[in-house]
């Protein structure tokens, strides 16, 4: 029995090429899609077998449709197929995949094989490596066979085979009608890869716009923008469901929600001001098509570097505005100084003088005798208010730096000890256990004692008041190299982080009216910056504080003057 398509070969053409290009925009598995295709072009042409060799990323498949019911679909990759056939000079005997090979390569003398009529032992003619025309004899037991280049343009993307025993199966008006249908696949298989590129692009652009969307958001602190980079890489690689992602960046690693152990894993490094800090990686755990680079895809490592090159320029903007808010709250705090310093100069001058004025005439009317008692208190109040307001002056001066330094030679631990030794009575009062570790090889370092003893009163007078009643304070000093390091803890009530924020501001206080003046903290920096020094803070609510305070062994230029 001849090929069934009989009818009237146009409806025929117009019904099959119209059903494939529908089933194109259909799914999205090749293996799916190819299924359907054979399935139709098997009830068109009624023949044993119909199969379609097609390239697919990188490697060759074969989908096989034949009339048995049974393990009717197949589909297999096909190792070499894209290799070029070589083809002996002289003539030989041949299978069905050299064939195909030969078309594919475009070696076939008639574009293609058509065997239909009835001959004995029926042969093809193929191009030799050599130029020369070759006959080669058909396989045995294949009686009529179609082997159909199929094409989009200049590019051959496969090849569409029809098999049958019998001779004489298909008719030469079949190899044309089968010719035109090869055209058919080939024009519904570019367009399903030209939409397959087009969603991996999509992917992509989504991708790198989500990544910048997240780099312009001002707000978002770089820990939470690389957490969520991470979960937005992975869905833009080709298989989305297996792709995981994790992002190093400082030692610190940031990982998709369903991150797994990798098989097969694509890196890109993160460069901030051209060095490296770390890296992204995309990796799948199950074992997927070989590909350009394993599983990957070439555009896939550019789509990587892409997204690394973004990050970097993201991270690095970041940073440039992270320092530059850094320094302009260092330039705030200078500018605070300096006008702290202004006021204290302007009020000393305004101030000192009619409170000399005051205190010394209230002292000599003091010296009187005989006066009334109600008068003696109030003279006290006066004398005592009198020197209180001094005293906020000189911290003033002190932490504006107007204050001149005197350096000298300054034994720390012996400054510890005469602070303590001042305090005593204000320390057994408080129900306080004092604790001195302190370092007999400290160094003798250059500084004015009489500021490094008003340092070491504030944080002790501060510590025992946030410990009362009761606790330890440990007293520390050590040395490292160029430096000393003077530490004052305690275990008193603690800071919240966000008093810790505002102590050395000038006039913060969290005590009552008489228990502090909010400049202890403020004059202890302005002496340990003069000194060119460090101070830092740890403090835990209801554990305790540690103020530890680092200062150069060897003569530091007086930053004092600077304002002086
Ligand atoms: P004052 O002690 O006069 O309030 P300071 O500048 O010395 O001014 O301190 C500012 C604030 O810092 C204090 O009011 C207190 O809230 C906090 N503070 C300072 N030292 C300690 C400490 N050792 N423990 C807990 N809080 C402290």
């Amino acid at each position: 029995m001849p090929s069934r398509r009989k009818k009237s070969a146009n409806s025929d053409f117009r019904s099959l090429a119209t059903d494939i290009l529908r089933c194109a925009d259909q799914g999205t598995l090749i293996g799916d899609y190819l299924r359907e295709v054979l399935s139709l072009i098997i009830e068109t042409a009624a023949c044993p077998q119909v199969r379609i060799t097609v390239a697919d990323l990188t490697r060759h498949y074969r989908f096989t449709r034949t009339a048995a019911i049974t393990g009717n679909f197949h589909f297999a990759p096909i190792a070499g197929f894209g290799d070029a056939p070589f083809l002996p000079p002289f003539d030989g005997v041949s299978d069905v995949e050299l064939l195909e090979r030969l078309v594919y390569f475009g070696r076939a003398a008639d574009d293609g094989i058509v065997i239909g009529a009835s001959i004995d032992s029926p042969t093809v003619t193929m191009r030799g490596d050599d130029g020369r025309q070759h006959r080669l004899a058909v396989p045995s037991g294949i009686g009529s066979l179609l082997i159909l280049p199929i094409r989009y343009g200049d590019e051959t993307l496969g090849v569409l085979t029809l098999l049958a025993e019998r001779p004489g199966f298909f008719t030469d008006a079949d190899g044309d009608f089968y010719r035109n249908i090869a055209a058919v696949i080939g024009i519904a298989r570019a367009h399903r890869q030209a939409k397959f590129h087009l969603r991996e692009r999509i992917k992509e652009l989504t991708c790198i716009y989500r990544i910048t969307k997240l780099g312009s958001d001002t707000g978002r602190s770089l820990d939470s923008l690389l957490r969520e980079a991470a979960e937005v890489i992975a869905p833009a690689f080709l298989f989305p469901e297996a792709a995981s992602c994790r992002i190093v960046f400082d030692r610190r690693t940031y990982t998709s929600l369903r991150y797994n152990t990798a098989k097969h894993i694509l890196t890109s490094d993160l460069r901030i001001n051209g060095r490296p800090r770390g890296l992204i990686e995309v990796s799948y755990s199950t074992d997927l098509p070989t590909l350009d680079k394993g599983p990957f895809l070439n555009e896939e490592r550019s789509l990587l570097e892409a997204v690394a090159k973004e990050l970097s320029v993201i991270i690095q903007r970041k940073e440039a505005e992270e320092e530059k808010s850094a320094l302009q709250n260092q330039l705030l705090h200078a500018d605070r100084l300096v006008t702290v310093g202004q006021l204290a100069t302007g009020m000393a001058h305004e101030i000192n003088e009619p409170l000399g004025g005051i205190l010394g005439f209230a002292q000599l009317i003091q010296k009187t005798p005989d006066l009334p008692e109600q008068v003696m208190r109030d003279l006290d109040k006066i004398v005592k208010a009198a020197i209180h307001t001094r005293d906020i002056i000189r911290k003033l001066m002190l932490f504006s730096r107007q204050m001149p330094t005197q350096k000298s030679a300054t034994d720390l631990n012996e400054r510890v000890l005469s602070c303590l030794d001042l305090l005593e009575p204000r320390i057994r009062k408080g129900g306080i256990r004092v604790a001195t570790e302190l370092d007999p090889a400290v160094p003798v370092i250059v500084a004015d004692p009489a500021q490094i003893h008003q340092i070491l009163v504030n944080l002790v007078v501060n510590a025992v008041q946030a410990m009362t009643p009761g606790g330890t304070l440990t007293l520390r000093t050590s040395h490292d190299g160029e430096r000393v390091s003077l530490s004052v803890e305690d275990t008193g009530c603690g800071m919240t982080p966000e008093t810790k924020d505002r102590i050395f501001v000038p006039f913060f206080t969290t005590k009552d009216i008489g228990e502090g003046t909010g400049l202890g903290l403020s004059v202890v920096l302005g002496i340990v910056t003069a000194h060119g020094g460090d101070i830092a803070v740890e403090s835990e609510p209801g554990r305790g504080s540690r103020f530890t305070v680092t200062l150069p062994i060897a003569v530091a230029p007086d930053k004092g003057e600077d304002h002086a």
